[in-house]
């Protein structure tokens, strides 16, 4: 289940028991602490992760107003008849607002923060928050069978077995919200204060809907003077001390991810990124840093003889690093072109006026050496380097680095290579191929977050460079080089938790071995091939070129076939694919790395196959 964005807070009632305390405000402005208890309420669902909070005000709703002028992340919707309905017509009023699963949360409550964090990290799409018995007076009561909700009311006699109170804060799923709304409309003519219990009740008779209990949280709902002497004497003080106390625990769903990059990461790898704070000066982060630069240089088997140099950037940085710093004024690169990535280096060059001769073929074609080898021989005194992509995620190929190496050793060329979608998936040596420069970044196969792009760099070629007049600042290999390797740590701010979780994502690399991530990842794509096949599936690149990481797939011809709705039908399903990019063919593409199995593979083409079904679309 994905984690909640969204909460909802009904706050159109006018309260008319507490006016000896509120004045003419609405129950929201009472106050037991400095700040209203509605603006506590917000505080803790901010806490929590709420991102967008949608207030239902009513009476005195100018007091609402402000707060959604106060505050970005809070809005407000009127429900103008607030005096003649009940709450369910005020949760009515949002369902043009609410996109997702939400919390929905009375205005008058008091509560500790777990009481969130419970519903939060609920196993169930639909859950109402039922404490222990307060015997506070005004309860309303929760009847249950199992695991789920009979009915709810405030007449103990209609409750069967008891699963004790209403607290007011729910966990309500898109699903459930639509039905409720559905049925409600047919409700409010007969029923005008029908109110969101009832609504409950109503339907949980045809679907279950389930509540978490909590047997004595510090919370209370504010509805009289004696609540109000009670909740400043007694419950809110208790709830300080408790939220004082308490450590924010967080369930991530599991979502699998079929675009190239940023890949998938194991939960290890994203609490990696939850440490104390750290000044990057310290001794201890220079350590780390150092460490990564030397097993990321492990990885391709780079010895004493290489060196990487990391940047808070994306991939992209990382080339822009090699390309703008190690090509000299008055020498030429040789860029091979066979899709988006190779297309990404010239416009580089282009961007800061460093000569290049291009290799250009149909994205997807696999590059043709002889002809490559004439574009050297007829510019023999021009090129210095040549840049080649490895796996050029564009459309899935794999490019021979084996036959570019011999052709860079042959005419003494440096070597470029884009290794962003192919280092720590597919085992690179960069000593045998004689590779000068490798990039990549922390959020493909490797397996950690976005934010760190690197070169991994001939120690020899990089102290070279360090001659040339540079061309750029923050993204000068050398100097970046000669800092890090002087100072011990890296020169401008580093992105401190991606750096956490990019050590966590290369331990996790070396326990599954070199051997052991490829065969995952070569497994995975038997198991997707195999059934895209088995489907009707036809794919853009003969198979003997595949990279084996992405596979490009011909869109279907079907005009029930639409890539959007496909994307999104999986997408709730917890499926993330990807749109094609510039072939021949249109296409859309699934990569399988990261940290995913084949049995996710397996659940994937299920769900496919189901969308065909459903959709009635032929292949072929
Ligand atoms: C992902 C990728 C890049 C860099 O992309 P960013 O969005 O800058 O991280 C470069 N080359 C290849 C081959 C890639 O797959």
């Amino acid at each position: 289940m994905r984690n909640l964005r969204q909460a909802v807070i009904l706050a159109a009632g006018t309260g008319s028991r507490l006016r000896g305390v509120v004045d003419d405000k609405p129950k929201g402005f009472l106050k037991l602490g400095e700040k209203p208890i509605i603006e506590e309420s917000i505080a803790k669902l901010v806490r929590s992760g709420v991102t967008d909070i949608v207030i239902i005000n009513g009476y005195r709703h100018e007091y609402y107003d402000a707060l959604a002028k106060k505050y970005p992340f809070v809005s407000t919707i009127k429900n103008p008849d607030f005096a003649e309905t009940g709450s369910m017509y005020s949760f009515f009023m949002a369902r043009e607002r609410i996109y997702g699963d939400i919390l929905l949360l009375e205005s008058d409550l008091i509560y500790e923060y777990n009481m969130l964090q419970t519903l939060h990290n609920s196993i169930y799409s639909d859950s109402i928050l039922v404490s222990g018995r307060t015997g506070l007076g005004d309860e309303v009561y929760v009847g249950v069978d199992g695991d789920t909700i009979v009915n709810l009311s405030k007449d103990i006699k209609k409750i069967k077995h008891l699963g004790g109170e209403l607290v007011g804060i729910s966990r309500i799923s898109l699903d459930l919200y639509r039905e409720m709304v559905g049925h409600a409309k047919n409700m409010f003519d007969r029923h005008p204060r029908y109110d969101y219990e009832d609504c409950l009740t109503d339907l949980c008779n045809s679907r279950s809907i389930n509540y978490d209990f909590i047997e004595k949280p510090a919370w209370m709902e504010i509805d009289d003077e004696d609540h109000y002497k009670n909740a400043r004497d007694t419950v809110y003080p208790l709830i300080g001390e408790k939220d004082r106390a308490v450590s924010i625990k967080k369930n991530i769903e599991r979502t699998v991810l079929l675009n190239p990059g940023p890949a998938a990461t194991t939960d290890s790898v994203k609490y990696a990124m939850v440490v104390e704070d750290i000044c990057p000066r310290e001794q201890e982060f220079g350590e780390l840093v150092q460490g990564i630069r030397r097993d990321l240089v492990r990885i391709v088997h780079g010895g004493e003889l290489y060196e990487a140099v990391l940047f808070a950037s994306s991939g992209t940085g990382a080339l822009e690093a090699c390309l703008t710093s190690v090509i000299p004024d008055d020498r030429t690169a040789l860029i091979l072109n066979n899709g988006a990535y190779g297309e990404r280096m010239q416009q580089i060059c282009d961007g800061f006026g460093i000569r290049h001769i291009d290799y250009v073929i149909d994205w997807g074609e696999p590059i043709d050496f002889k002809e490559v080898e004439t574009i050297i021989i007829e510019n023999k005194d021009l090129i210095s380097h040549i840049a080649v992509v490895h796996h050029e995620t564009t459309v899935g190929i794999l490019n021979n680095l084996t036959a570019v190496s011999n052709l860079a050793s042959k005419y003494h060329l440096e070597l470029i290579v884009d290794a962003m979608s192919s280092f720590a998936g597919i085992p690179i040596d960069v000593k045998d191929l004689g590779i000068h420069y490798l990039m990549s970044s922390s959020n493909k196969c490797i397996q950690g977050m976005a934010g760190v792009g690197f070169v991994i760099c001939n120690r020899e070629s990089l102290e070279k460079s360090g001659a040339l007049k540079p061309r750029n600042f923050y993204f000068n290999l050398y100097q970046n080089y000669r800092f890090l390797s002087e100072k011990g740590e890296m020169q401008f701010t580093p992105p401190v938790q991606i750096l956490y979780a990019l050590r966590q994502a290369i331990n996790e690399y070396f326990i599954e071995t070199e051997e052991g991530r490829a065969d995952r990842y070569a497994q995975m794509y038997r198991v997707l091939t195999a059934g895209l096949k088995k489907l009707g599936f036809k794919f853009l690149i003969e198979e003997k070129f595949h990279a084996k990481i992405l596979t490009a797939i011909i869109e279907p011809r079907d005009k029930n076939y639409d890539f959007t709705e496909m994307h999104d039908f999986l997408y709730w399903r917890g499926f993330t694919i990807y749109p094609g990019k510039g072939a021949k063919e249109d296409t859309f593409r699934l990569a399988n790395m990261g940290a995913i199995s084949c049995d996710d593979i397996e659940k994937f083409l299920e769900n496919l196959q189901e969308y065909l079904t459903l959709n009635n679309i032929k292949l072929s």
